[in-house]
């Protein structure tokens, strides 16, 4: 069959084209399936080792300039509490995260410019100063210029992510933003020595499974290091409201070829995924996916960083338990609680 010739490429190290990727993601063939997984998590195991990453996320500002329609955070929302933390409020956060042994942190927010890059590259540099932590940013197109300032103040990660590759649905999906422009950003962070982090939605309007093909491809001829694959979920409020959840078995299958594919990379089980499955990080752990992200936000902010609605908020527990339950490593240094019987 075609599955199986596509299988004997990928034991041959032979690259895939479009029409296998396409062949894989749209096999519903529960054994086809299995095999698929497992060989995604075979090449996991091979490629990256048995350690899980665990990253913590503080996502610092829900102000944004722009209103993306999928997004519970847009500008148009008209939400209960818009909220920016102060930069001592950021450094506590940071600090519990260094407690924990915990090496990188992903600084997330909307668009937004009242944190000029001036007040970033401070920011940065104290983190750097105080904790020598990698740190990522995901805080959307800035200009080739900023990027280089923040890149020098500390910052190594960036994560921004081109939804989708398929100009027509960027472009209805994203009122405020340019295709090429996207693309230029992303080229401007891969020159200026980001590890550059990149990602898509499944199931979004429109998309067909040869989009997200090609979404695979683009990750791969990019050279992006870090992938955020995540369903699509619909946030209260936005004008997709209404619109279908990603499916999560098409969101596995995604993570898998995209491991298949681009080998080398940082594959996060993501929050979105948690969000709609209670066992989709572990499920993801399992299919290729080698890096969690917590929620580091304080309690009082994480509710108004609303981004879909069920917003699952990944803690240490949770983490621990989708670690353990796909027998999975954590790094050594990791200081935690109950590391006992998972190490
Ligand atoms: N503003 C920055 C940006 O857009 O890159 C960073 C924050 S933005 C909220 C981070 C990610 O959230 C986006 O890249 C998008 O993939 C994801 N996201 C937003 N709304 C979503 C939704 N309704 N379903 C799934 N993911 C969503
Ligand atoms: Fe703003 Fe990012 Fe949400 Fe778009 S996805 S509205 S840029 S926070």
């Amino acid at each position: 069959t075609a599955f199986q010739v596509i299988m004997n490429k990928i034991e041959m190290g032979h690259e895939l084209t479009k029409d296998d990727i396409v062949v894989l993601l749209n096999t519903e063939e529960p054994k086809e399936i299995e095999t698929l997984y497992s060989v995604a998590d075979r090449l996991r195991k091979e490629i990256v080792g048995d350690i899980v990453e665990i990253r913590g996320a503080i996502e610092f500002s829900n102000y944004c300039k722009k209103s993306c329609n999928y997004c519970g955070i847009r500008k148009g929302c008209d939400l209960p509490h818009r909220y920016r933390m102060d930069e001592d409020e950021i450094m506590e956060a940071v600090h519990q995260l260094v407690e924990m042994g915990i090496r990188t942190v992903i600084l997330q927010s909307g668009e937004d410019d009242y944190y000029d890059t001036e007040m970033l590259c401070g920011l940065l540099k104290k983190i750097k100063k105080v904790t020598k932590m990698g740190i990522t940013l995901s805080i959307g197109e800035r200009s080739r210029f900023d990027y280089l300032l923040l890149r020098e103040a500390g910052a190594n990660n960036f994560l921004l992510k081109i939804e989708t590759t398929n100009r027509k649905i960027f472009e209805s999906i994203h009122p405020d933003n340019d295709y090429d422009q996207r693309i230029q950003c992303a080229k401007w962070l891969k020159e200026l020595g980001y590890v550059n982090g990149s990602g898509n939605m499944i199931g979004l309007p429109g998309q067909k499974i040869e989009d997200i093909a090609e979404d695979i491809l683009y990750f791969k001829e990019m050279g992006i290091h870090m992938i955020g694959i995540g369903p699509f979920i619909p946030a209260p409020g936005t004008p997709y409201e209404d619109l279908p959840t990603g499916s999560v078995e098409m969101t596995l299958k995604a993570i898998a070829v995209t491991r298949i594919v681009c080998k080398n990379v940082f594959l996060p089980a993501t929050t979105a995924l948690a969000s709609i499955d209670p066992d989709g990080q572990r499920k993801a752990l399992e299919v290729g996916a080698n890096t969690i992200m917590l929620i580091s936000t304080p309690e009082k902010y994480r509710t108004s960083y609303q981004l879909y609605k069920n917003k699952n908020m990944i803690d240490i527990e949770s983490a621990l338990e989708a670690v353990k339950n796909s027998n999975r490593k954590l790094p050594k240094y990791l200081k935690l609680p109950n590391k006992e019987g998972i190490q």
